[in-house]
């Protein structure tokens, strides 16, 4: 269940946004006190934390910073003031999007949701690879183009993704044997050449002429650095 943490010293706010948050099934915490939201975080490690600016304890911006030392959980700012919003603004504190008071739960419900969609964006971006017109889903273990599935063995996966992380960069057959295997016996450099012939049979659209990877004979391999599709 999604945990989104509440720092607010204004009881009425909190019991509401509270409400509107449950209602939209999140689970809700919160604390009253800046210092006492900050450990609240550290305990809980919330998905999303709605901070208000001027909080006894510890003020807004200070949890802030903290709360960006560590991590990179999304923070909506509440702020009193047009005044205070040009603070947070210009101080760069890290806050992903701010409300301004008087302000409608629906509206913090909205933002939460759309930040929280964002953080979520964020995180699967690292897990999956773009070049040329492949798709590498490295988490999934999965090559798509044109969300068609490109079903390759471990080896030949393994391969793929050692070479396609630095397009242009030549491999040599010891190099990718020991990549793709974790091992590399002299000897067996040539079981590669088997490798890429399968992998480009899967994987080009003519394995006569390959458009993904490169023969550099006399070397080895390499994947192609233009990304022409
Ligand atoms: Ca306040």
């Amino acid at each position: 269940m999604t945990k989104i943490l509440i720092i607010e010293d204004e009881v009425e706010l909190v019991k509401v946004l509270r409400s509107y948050l449950e209602q939209s099934g999140y689970q809700v915490i919160e604390a009253l006190r800046g210092d006492k939201g900050l450990v609240l975080w550290e305990q809980h490690k919330p998905d999303l934390v709605i901070l208000d600016l001027n909080l006894p304890g510890m003020d807004g911006l200070d949890v802030a910073r903290h709360i960006r030392q560590k991590s990179d959980t999304p923070i909506l700012m509440l702020t009193a003031r047009v005044e205070e919003t040009d603070q947070i603004v210009g101080l760069e504190i890290g806050a992903d999007d701010y409300v301004t008071k008087p302000f409608s739960p629906k509206v913090v419900v909205a933002r939460v949701r759309a930040l929280l969609r964002r953080a979520a964006g964020e995180r699967s971006k690292g897990q999956v690879m773009r070049v040329a017109d492949l798709e590498i889903d490295i988490e999934a273990h999965a090559v798509r183009r044109s969300d068609q599935e490109i079903e390759l063995s471990p080896t030949e996966f393994n391969l793929l993704v050692v070479m396609a992380s630095q397009p242009g960069r030549v491999f040599s057959r010891l190099q990718l044997l020991e990549a793709s295997q974790g091992v590399a016996y002299e000897g067996y450099e040539r079981t590669i050449d088997a490798h890429i012939k399968n992998l480009r049979a899967k994987l080009e659209k003519d394995p006569k002429n390959p458009q993904y990877i490169e023969t550099v004979f006399g070397v080895g391999y390499r994947f192609t650095r233009t990304s022409e599709s």
